[in-house]
């Protein structure tokens, strides 16, 4: 497999980091598997207002939207860290949950509480 990095723009190398950091907190919190995350800049896809990741449901595997490639391959601006972390959340519940049922729905807004904690609960 080659390094995430290869499909991660520059500037958000830092911001993949601190992704990787709250998700490890947060899934000590939570008591899941860390899994591999790997940025995902989806080549030819529309922005979609809500879809920022993916959902495989493959136990492990997180592909997470930094920043979009368009069909060119030319570089768009940055997600805003909100969605970004939004999606975490949403790919993290799915460690436990494949599908979107009301369980699901439950559950990724306590893996939501976990996200913000890592993010903001620590030391600043
Ligand atoms: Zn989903």
């Amino acid at each position: 497999m080659s390094s995430p990095l290869a499909v991660l723009h520059p500037m958000d190398v830092p911001r993949y980091m601190s992704v990787l950091i709250v998700a490890r907190r947060a899934v000590e919190e939570l008591g899941l598997q860390m899994p591999d995350i790997v940025p995902d800049p989806e080549p030819g896809r529309s922005h979609s207002a809500g879809e920022f990741g993916r959902c495989y449901f493959v136990q492990g595997h997180i592909q997470i939207v930094l920043r979009f490639q368009d069909h060119t391959g030319k570089w768009l601006g940055p997600l805003p860290d909100h969605e970004v972390f939004e999606t975490l959340a949403h790919e993290l519940a799915h460690l436990r949950y494949g599908h979107h049922k009301k369980s699901f729905w439950e559950y990724r807004n306590v893996c939501a509480a976990a996200v913000s904690r890592a993010r903001f609960g620590g030391r600043q």
